[in-house]
């Protein structure tokens, strides 16, 4: 890619290569819940709402989308591992099956905690969808459907943001290590 912000070191992903395995994922989502009666996806603002616009687009089964909104990393590329509830979801989930919509797993610590806060609520089920998770070790807690897997750096675009930068690219990016080191 000749047009490459200075601030990025290399593509990852492409939106072909994104969007042919999200297709896969919709697939799989369909398959597992053929017999329910409708799925609750919920988003995890900001960095899940482009990857759940498409995913919610590309699947064929009866489903509504929700959001929540958790902080964990202010403006920065460091997380201090504290994770908050700014915004919660807009209807009760007791008794339906929802699957938890996450842009990236780093350390886990947002999916434990949002998995731990929903599972108190009494869905009927309760899975978890990445779009990505970094090639390290993270939380135990378990991922059900995976986009894939990145190295240990800090990645923008597709809904995923430097300091609300780079959010809306269309590809995948590795940020250059001296932008937020
Ligand atoms: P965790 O709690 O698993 O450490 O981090 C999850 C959240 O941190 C993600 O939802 C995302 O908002 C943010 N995050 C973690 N790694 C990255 C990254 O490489 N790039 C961006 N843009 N956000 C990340």
């Amino acid at each position: 890619m000749t047009d490459l912000h200075p601030d990025l070191a290399r593509v990852l992903l492409s939106p072909d290569v994104i969007q042919s395995r999200i297709k896969e994922i919709a697939r799989q989502i369909e398959g597992d819940y053929a017999d329910a009666e409708c799925v609750v996806l919920i988003g995890i603002l900001k960095g899940a709402f482009i990857f759940l616009s498409d995913l919610s687009r590309e699947l064929k089964i009866p489903h509504t989308v929700d959001f929540i909104s958790v902080s964990s990393y202010g403006d920065s590329a460091v997380s201090n591992g504290a994770v908050r509830l700014i915004l919660d979801l807009r209807k009760p989930i007791k008794n339906e099956h929802v699957i938890i919509v996450e842009d990236i797993v780093d350390t886990g610590n947002t999916l434990e905690y949002l998995y731990r806060t929903l599972k108190w609520r009494n869905p009927a089920s309760l899975r978890t969808c990445t779009l990505f998770q970094k090639e390290r070790e993270s939380k135990d807690v378990p991922v059900d459907y995976l986009g894939f897997e990145l190295p240990d750096v800090w990645v923008v675009g597709y809904g995923l943001d430097y300091a609300d930068t780079h959010r809306t690219l269309p590809y995948v990016a590795e940020l250059k290590a001296e932008v937020y080191g």
